[in-house]
């Protein structure tokens, strides 16, 4: 059998990000993205092997910019495509894993969209464009929720009243599943560790970024909750803050509810902290400069994230390796040297060299003799999806 091609597909509201992924090469034979999409300055970026190319598609929308996309992924894959991978967001409890796609799940998907009613509705934009252009071929959406929906009760409950559970579906979700999961595999493939007997720690970091404590396969907790603003500082998302902030700036400044949820996911986190920008290279780099702003932003989030990872150990009965990943985690050695100095009770020391040398799709172990595992992962959702995509196939 020929190897099989999966486009994968990832919906914004304005944007659809997409790679073509064959089950036996390494590189995505194409990849791209079509942004600023219902505008007159709509456009379609993508890469053929090494060739980069752009198109001016004025006024496109999501269908009118996959019908653009369409011949593209079917000439880069010799003709043939064997089925499409959707990224969706937010699966509630409804999904505990990826799904082949039909009008059941597209109900379920708009009932969660309740929960994340900024993505999912752009998500489902991108499905029912694809499922009308190319009828015939199989699709599967796989969720950024679904991956933890095997944390324990004590994980996900919040300690407020029952029947917002019950009747509001008010708990904790966790996003970033397929990265999650897809590191965490690759780290046990890397260290020869069954995946069925390992247990890591894993940091998503990137503009938003979260920690996952994984038990043989199954994640036990992880730090984004109901929604993606829970858990660590990020780029523009505030992270944890006391709950009574939204009471405070209401009564001291009048502020409405729009407006407290604007200023925290927007306007906070590194940008927030910075008064210069979401963007921790920027910031690195103002902070060498002496920028106090970035210095304090590249000082909380390091420090957040200790505290994270040392709470995400609860969940593990040992540990056999932390993980970084994600456009920070894979990048900055400066970051992770710093948030192990947070952690000196688990006795982590690395070793300066395999840190500085782990960057730029570098994978490897950083630790120092002595230390535990600290590892560099770098993550490939679109490979876990048409991995997910591939094995619904086959079943
Ligand atoms: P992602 O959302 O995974 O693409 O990650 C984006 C984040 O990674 C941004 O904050 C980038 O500034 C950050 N990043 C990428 N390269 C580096 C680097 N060399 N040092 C620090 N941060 C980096």
């Amino acid at each position: 059998m020929p190897a099989r091609n999966i486009l994968v597909i990832n919906c914004g509201s304005s944007s659809i990000k997409f790679a073509l992924v064959n089950e036996e090469q390494a590189a995505f034979p194409l990849q791209g993205l079509a942004e600023r999409l219902g505008s007159p300055e709509a456009v379609l970026h993508w890469q053929l092997g090494e060739a980069k190319e752009s198109l001016d598609i004025p006024h496109a929308d999501h269908r009118a910019a996959l019908e653009r996309l369409l011949p593209l992924a079917q000439e880069a894959a010799g003709g043939h495509l064997d089925g499409i991978g959707h990224r969706v967001v937010h699966g509630g409890e409804h999904f505990t894993g990826s799904t082949l796609i039909d009008d059941a799940v597209l109900d379920a998907v708009r009932t969660a969209a309740q929960l994340a009613p900024l993505h999912n509705p752009a998500n489902l934009t991108g499905i029912e464009a694809a499922m009308a252009l190319f009828p015939g071929l199989p699709q599967v959406s796989v969720f950024d929720t679904a991956f933890h929906q095997t944390m324990p009760e004590y994980a996900y409950r919040y300690a407020v009243p029952e029947f917002l559970y019950r009747e509001h579906g008010v708990r904790r979700y966790g996003f970033h599943g397929t990265s999650h999961l897809y590191v965490s595999k690759r780290a046990a493939e890397l260290t020869g560790l069954p995946v069925n007997d390992s247990c890591w720690l894993t940091a998503h970091l990137g503009n938003g970024s979260s920690t996952c404590a994984i038990v043989n396969g199954e994640s036990r907790d992880t730090s984004m909750g109901l929604t993606p603003l829970e858990g660590l500082a990020m780029g523009t998302r505030s992270g944890d803050v006391d709950p009574n902030l939204h009471n405070y700036l209401a009564r001291n400044l009048g502020w409405t509810l729009d407006q407290v949820d604007r200023m925290l996911n927007h306007e906070s986190g590194l940008k927030g902290l910075s008064g210069l920008s979401n963007d921790m290279r920027t910031l690195y780099e103002a902070r060498i400069a002496g920028h106090a702003g970035a210095s304090l932003a590249f000082e909380v989030f390091c420090y957040r994230l200790a505290k994270s990872l040392a709470g995400m150990a609860c969940a593990l009965p040992r540990l056999d390796g932390l993980v970084f990943t994600g456009g920070i985690g894979e990048n900055s050695s400066a970051i992770r040297a710093r948030t192990l100095e947070h952690l000196k009770l688990f006795n982590f020391k690395l070793d300066d060299e395999a840190n500085a040398r782990c960057i730029r799709g570098v994978a490897g172990e950083i630790q120092a003799t002595g230390s535990p595992r600290v590892m560099v992962v770098p993550t490939n959702e679109e490979r876990q999806i048409a991995i997910d995509t591939l094995t619904l196939l086959d079943a």
